[in-house]
């Protein structure tokens, strides 16, 4: 059984999905209506974390870039099965076949076992993406290490269908036996260039060729059984291996960053479709990254923060959804404190506002051209900024009622996921701050306007110990009830 929500009643369905939803492909480079498999029903897969370490924010805007999609379907009426993988063996330093495994740099960094590098980092997975509003109860998260003898039985496969041969250190996949190698984004145009990086196991027959199995090496920390002898998976098998086990052989959606485009998905291509004959995903769709200066988040480049470093800047972990909501999925967005120091200021004023029209509207909700616009802004392949900017017209329309007002956030929110129909209580005033804590915050004020920074500082984290979160605007500070 599924861990989804309850299906929709039908006529809803019907209803809400005329408005029609719009993708990008990457496998066609088109945006394309989408439709899928089964009446009413949406597979989707997303790669998932390598659980060696803290997620980086990078890794979270993939995270947030696919729950955006699925509430998007869902709130469109479709159920939506999601599986999201959750890489605990075979993925290497360089994502290429030759490095250590990231499980065991994981375990020598902390003096451990790869397995309780995962258990650890899993669970600070899932509290991270929790903690951005995630619903990990509607999501499926099989581990690598748990579908070993899928992997295996789809390696056997290719092997009996003349696709894998046996090199010096494992078993790999042979590219030249697949005309359609490469078919995602391209990459057939440049494969001699971009090979040229690669280097050569003995045995190995061609540039592009990857690893389906790799024979153990002296110092490995985790091993199976095969009929190869003692080793351990490639990296893009599991992925293939998961999908068919959880998912089936074809699905509607694979979503991923716009870093495994080039050899990662077209290695899942290679195997799932000349394992299964079938096509692995009828709509591929990769986000592009979070960058800092110009560069990629990541690991390598030693220049990450992780939403700890969020939280220990007093920002609430919604500000860094809010902030990725700043661009459109397909553009890269470049993360300074300052940018998320301002997002967290526009969220805590959206959640003032939004409890103000919940309280005008009692909680009654009204269809109008304005949640109509936004519901089409999302639908039209996430254009999430123009339909905040939607919502930002909506809110200071005057000829809107407030129950429509109070649709269009509703709509909105399905998608954004930003608490803003149920905002934290109390996003207040200085006026409306209990009195001790209002003693407080009017002596910060008293030192911000003289300038006496030091002690405005400490006030704040006297305020913050009270249990709110405070806000300097331009337009004056608000106050959060901390809530998270
Ligand atoms: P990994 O653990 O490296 O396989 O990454 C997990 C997911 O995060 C993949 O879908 C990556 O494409 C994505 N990712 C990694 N770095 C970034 C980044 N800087 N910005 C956005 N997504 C990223
Ligand atoms: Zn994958």
């Amino acid at each position: 059984m599924w861990p989804f929500g309850k299906k929709k009643e039908q006529e809803h369905v019907v209803g809400r999905v005329e408005t029609p939803i719009l993708l990008t492909n990457t496998l066609t480079g088109d945006k394309e209506r989408f439709s899928p498999l089964k009446a009413g029903e949406v597979s989707l897969y997303s790669c998932g974390p390598t659980v060696y370490g803290p997620q980086h924010i990078g890794n979270l805007r993939s995270a947030v870039f696919s729950d955006a999609l699925t509430r998007m379907l869902t709130s469109a009426g479709y159920t939506v099965k999601k599986v999201v993988n959750i890489t605990d063996v075979g993925h290497l330093v360089g994502d290429g076949d030759d490095g250590e495994d990231k499980m065991q740099v994981g375990a020598k960094r902390e003096n451990t076992t790869p397995e309780a590098i995962a258990e650890r980092y899993t669970k600070q997975y899932l509290e991270d993406i929790a903690a951005l509003n995630i619903d990990t109860s509607t999501i499926t998260f099989p581990r690598a290490s748990e579908y070993i003898k899928e992997q295996i039985a789809m390696i056997q496969t290719l092997e009996e269908k003349g696709y894998a041969y046996h090199a010096e250190d494992g078993v790999y996949f042979d590219t030249d036996k697949y005309e359609g190698y490469g078919k995602l984004g391209g990459i057939m145009k440049v494969k001699l260039m971009a090979g040229a990086r690669v280097k050569m196991v003995g045995g190995k027959r061609g540039l592009h060729d990857f690893a389906l199995w790799r024979h153990a090496k002296p110092h490995d920390l985790q091993v199976w059984d095969s009929p190869w002898g003692k080793g351990n998976p490639g990296w893009s098998i599991e992925c293939s291996a998961m999908i068919r086990a959880t998912l089936g052989q074809t699905i509607d959606i694979h979503t991923g960053g716009e870093d495994h485009i080039g050899v990662h998905h077209n290695n899942e291509i290679a195997q799932s479709e000349n394992a299964n004959g079938k096509p692995l995903a009828r709509i591929w769709m990769h986000h592009a990254f979070l960058t800092i200066a110009g560069e990629k988040i990541a690991k390598s480049a030693g220049n990450t923060y992780v939403l700890d470093d969020v939280r220990a800047k007093h920002i609430d972990p919604l500000a860094l959804r809010y902030f990725f909501m700043q661009a459109h999925y397909k553009t890269p967005l470049s993360f300074t404190w300052e940018a998320l120091a301002a997002s967290q200021e526009a969220l805590m004023r959206l959640w003032k506002r939004t409890q103000e029209v919940k309280t005008l509207a009692e909680g009654a909700s009204e269809p109008s051209a304005a949640s109509l616009k936004i519901e089409a802004y999302l639908r039209d392949d996430l254009a999430i900024p123009q339909a905040l900017a939607s919502l930002n017209d909506a809110l200071r329309d005057t000829t809107l009622s407030s129950t429509q007002v109070w649709g269009a956030i509703d709509a909105a929110d399905a998608v954004l996921g930003l608490s803003l129909t149920n905002p934290p209580k109390g996003t207040l005033t200085l006026q409306e701050l209990p009195p001790e804590v209002q003693k407080l915050a009017l002596e910060r004020e008293e030192a911000r306007t003289s300038k006496d920074f030091a002690r405005s500082d400490e006030l704040r984290i006297h305020i913050q110990n009270s249990g709110y979160q405070v806000d300097d605007g331009p337009s004056g500070t608000i106050y959060t009830e901390s809530h998270r």
